[in-house]
């Protein structure tokens, strides 16, 4: 084959290649990178900060783990932070994102990679407003472990009749136990279901809300459950959980008043910091 033959080939191949892919050169690019649906709500940047903090100082993320919330100008994009230890976040760090787990303007920013875990819950729950991802320590026994998780005391009745668990062996095989990719993702929101939070087997924890105080709520008073589940479970003897009937009860009285009384305190001590 001569060598101008080759050249058309190619020239052929990529042509062919850049169409299939739906791209004509950089303009076609800029094009179809998703746009901004414009500034968030202030308040809200500082609510996802205040959750950020709040969630670092009550041991429930330490480096690692995030608070992601929906945007108020559109159900199909969140914000969640850039990957930076929680308790550091400020406002410069905020990266609004697409469903599929997509930047808008990164600038510069490193992602968390487990963010398919919240644009994933996003997709399957319209009345997800806010997830938080953790590791919270307490929690981890009952991921591991044939004891379910259930509500001991009425803080934590968002438990229900249990939690299910996402197993990333089952749809993934052996894997480095992160949740970096859609698939991956949509497999854990689809074992969450209709609960709020799924357990998640050798890391941690997803924990929904319809705002980010039922969220960050959740996440503390879920590990404080577990804390004290492990301790009752501890002293012998049987454990006395919360009927399903009583812990349905308390989320149709609207669930601890929507956690207004310790969000103010922990917002306000949040953003002092
Ligand atoms: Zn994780």
């Amino acid at each position: 084959m001569n060598s101008s033959i080759l050249r058309t080939r190619c020239s052929f191949l990529t042509t062919t290649v850049a169409v299939l892919l739906g791209f004509a050169g950089p303009a076609a690019i800029a094009q179809n990178a998703p746009v901004s649906v414009g500034p968030a709500d202030p308040e809200l940047i500082l609510d996802l900060i205040a959750a950020n903090r709040t969630l670092a100082s009550y041991g429930i993320v330490d480096a690692y783990g995030h608070v992601s919330v929906r945007h108020n100008l559109d159900p199909n994009r969140f914000l969640m932070a850039g990957a930076r230890a929680p308790a550091l976040v400020t406002e410069a760090d905020i990266i609004e994102y697409t469903l599929d787990g997509v930047p808008i303007d990164l600038n510069g920013r490193s992602q968390y990679s487990e963010r398919f875990i919240h644009a994933e819950i996003y997709k399957i729950r319209p009345d997800v407003s806010s997830v938080v991802h953790n590791h919270s320590p307490s929690v981890i026994p009952f991921g591991i472990s044939s004891v379910p998780i259930k509500p001991v005391y009425h803080m934590s009745s968002f438990i229900g009749e249990g939690l299910p668990i996402y197993d990333i062996r089952d749809e993934s095989g052996m894997t480095d136990m992160l949740v970096n990719n859609a698939e991956k993702g949509s497999a854990l929101a689809t074992q969450l279901g209709d609960r709020t939070a799924v357990l998640m087997r050798g890391h941690g924890v997803a924990v929904t809300g319809e705002s980010i105080p039922f969220a960050v709520a959740r996440s503390i008073y879920l590990e404080i459950n577990a804390s004290i589940q492990l301790q009752a479970i501890g002293l012998g003897g049987s454990v006395s959980y919360l009927d399903p009937e009583e812990a349905r009860r308390v989320l149709e009285s609207g669930e601890n008043r929507g956690y207004d009384r310790p969000w103010e305190l922990w917002r306000r001590d949040a953003l002092a910091q």
